[in-house]
Order: structure tokens, then sequence, then C-alpha cells
């Protein structure tokens, strides 16, 4: 099945460490990410932005570079004019943080809403004792900060998906804190769930973060993906 061959490409490039390669993964255990796609020149890059029809993200996509927003790897909301001058600043900054970096390319990214969203992180870590520990809780940014999370052994029925929800002090954040709008819980619990389900059926997946994982109204979005596998 597709998921298979995902991790196993990602396996035989000798990399045990995928990024947006694995983004699939998610679509196909339906985790909805952004429209976009990976592309190695500038004109590439601006064919995608006309498609998506927005502005958009444009990270650098390198195996070298795990946090990318650390090395001036990610820009927000890039305006199709400037998305072949940006390709080339992505890269240079990629050059400048280590020369000899391996360049994948530039993944252009449909932009999602974060003012009607909460950043939220959905992450698994295998012990070696307990087996899949899921991870959820306030992401994006904050995640070092505040640490807010709650952890749950996989697979999690639905009421214990739920309870995750309820267990982060930001939880409030997500019913509508300050006259927003509740963000799709349903939704959100039923992708906690997802993500057990892949975790379990993937052993050799050890650790998997998606973060964040924005949560708005109207669903959630899986914007990065990082995953090890053993
Ligand atoms: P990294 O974690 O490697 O720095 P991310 O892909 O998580 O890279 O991007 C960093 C931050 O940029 C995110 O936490 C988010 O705030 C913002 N961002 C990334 N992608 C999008 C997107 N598609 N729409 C809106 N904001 C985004
Ligand atoms: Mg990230």
């Amino acid at each position: 099945e597709r998921a298979r061959e995902i991790l196993e490409s990602g396996a035989r490039r000798g990399s045990n460490r995928l990024g947006v390669e694995a983004m699939e993964l998610l679509d196909a255990y339906g985790i909805p990410t952004p429209q976009g796609d990976v592309v190695s020149s500038p004109v590439e890059a601006e064919a995608i932005a006309e498609e998506i029809g927005d502005d958009v993200v444009m990270k650098i996509v390198s195996p070298d570079i795990l946090h990318k927003s650390d090395i001036g790897g990610v820009e927000v909301g890039v305006p199709v004019e400037d998305v072949r001058d940006t390709y080339e600043d992505l890269v240079v900054r990629a050059r400048n943080y280590q020369e000899d970096a391996t360049i994948l390319g530039v993944q252009v990214q449909e932009m999602v809403d974060l003012d009607n969203g909460v950043e939220t992180i959905l992450g698994m870590n295998r012990d070696p004792q307990f087996g899949p520990l899921l991870l959820f809780g306030l992401g994006g940014i904050f995640v070092e900060v505040l640490e807010d999370n709650t952890v749950s052994v996989a697979p999690v029925s639905e009421t214990e998906a739920r309870g995750m929800l309820d267990d982060i002090d930001s939880a409030p954040l997500l019913r509508g804190a300050r006259g927003r709008d509740p963000v799709d819980e349903a939704t959100l619990v039923e992708t906690i769930q997802r993500l057990s389900q892949l975790v379990t059926d993937f052993p050799a997946i050890v650790e998997l973060d998606i973060n964040p994982l924005v949560a708005t109204p109207d669903g959630v979005q899986a914007v990065d993906l990082r995953l090890t596998l053993d």
C-alpha cells in the first residue's frame, strides 16, 4: 500500500529522518495537509503559486535543516510576484547556515488561516516500555516556552482522544476564548485517533511530530511534519 511505499523510499535514500517527503503518509490516513508541492527551481515554484492562486508559504527542504524557521528557511505570505526571488533567498540562507547542506528544493504551500486557528502539536515517541506515546499540546512557537501538553499510550479510543483535549491548560483556547470561534473539536479528536492508527500500523516509525497541526473552526491542517524511522 501507498503508505508503506513512502516509508520504504525514504529509508532507501539512506536517511532515517523524513519531513515533507512523508506528508503523503498523513494524506493516506485522512489527516489533511495544505495544498502545495516541493519544487527544485524558481520557475516551478512560481507555477505552483499561480496554481494556488494566492499568497503562499515557502520553506527550504533539506535533510540537514531540522528547524527551518531558525535559519530563515520559512517565508510566510509570499505574493506570487516575489516567489522566484524568495526561492533564491531561501537557498542562500541555507547555504550560509551550512555550505555543503543537501538542498532537495523548496516547498510551496497554501497559507493556513492562523488568525482563526490554534497551532497545536500532535506527536508520537515510541517508548521501549510503554510503546507509542501520543503527545498533544499547544504547538508552533509556544511549544518550548509554555510546554502545555499531555501524553497518552496509543492506540487511543475516542474518549481518550477527547480527554487529551480536556487535559491541556490551553483547552479554553480551543473552545473559543476571547470571542473567537471554537475549533472543530470533532475533527481534532478524529485526527488524534488517525495518528494513533498510523503509528500503530508502522512500528518502524520511532518518533513523529506534526508541529504545527493548525486547528481551525473548519477542521485541521498538518502544516509541518518530521519523523524518524528506526
Ligand atoms: P519549522 O518548524 O521547521 O520551523 P514550520 O513548517 O513549522 O517550520 O513553519 C514554522 C512556522 O511558520 C509555523 O509554526 C507557522 O507559524 C508558520 N507556517 C508554516 N507553514 C504555514 C502555512 N502553510 N500557513 C501559515 N503559517 C505557516
Ligand atoms: Mg514546525
